[in-house]
């Protein structure tokens, strides 16, 4: 099946990104009209949703940290990886850790993140799963050390005031 090779791609795995067969790319530039040649299209601006949502300077990230400077909280460590999950914010001395969450990847709980892609879902679903699995592992080992989470939702961040109060209760307490 064609779909297998196309979608090999693990965060965690580089090595195991395998290219497209060239038996298979003549078979999907030979398909116009069926839904071959729209999972190539799906494969492409998925990578680029990956790196986007997974890359370390996403914009909902830069949205948190630059808040967090102006109510005077400087001093975060970024993706620290000898914490669970290497949480995007860490202020060590206060053992607060702040995760910003994709709503889509991460199966939030609102309009993003209940949205199903009619193609292929097996693989969104598989792929959401596992993430929520991942993220409630990891928040779970950072509370059993001691820490305080904030999980912030991408939906979240539009409302700045809500964000700015919701991160003074979070780091005052
Ligand atoms: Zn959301």
């Amino acid at each position: 099946m064609v779909g297998g090779s196309i979608f090999p791609v693990q965060k965690h795995s580089p090595s195991t990104i395998r290219p497209v067969p060239l038996e298979a790319r003549a078979n999907l530039r030979a398909s116009h009209g069926n839904n071959k040649l729209e999972l190539r299209v799906m494969t492409i601006s998925r990578s680029e949703n990956m790196r986007r949502i997974q890359g370390k300077d996403t914009k909902p990230e830069m949205v948190v940290r630059s808040l967090l400077r102006s109510l005077g909280y400087p001093g975060y460590r970024l993706h620290r990886s000898d914490l669970p999950g290497k949480p995007d914010v860490a202020y060590i001395g206060r053992q607060k850790a702040i995760v910003i969450n994709g709503c889509f990847w991460h199966g939030h709980d609102c309009k993003k993140g209940s949205r199903r892609p009619k193609s292929n879902q097996d693989y969104w679903l598989t792929k959401i799963s596992k993430n929520q699995k991942r993220d409630a592992v990891n928040q779970a080992a950072l509370l059993n050390l001691g820490w305080d989470v904030l999980i912030l939702w991408e939906c979240e961040l539009r409302n700045q005031d809500q964000l700015a109060q919701r991160l003074k209760n979070f780091l005052s307490g």
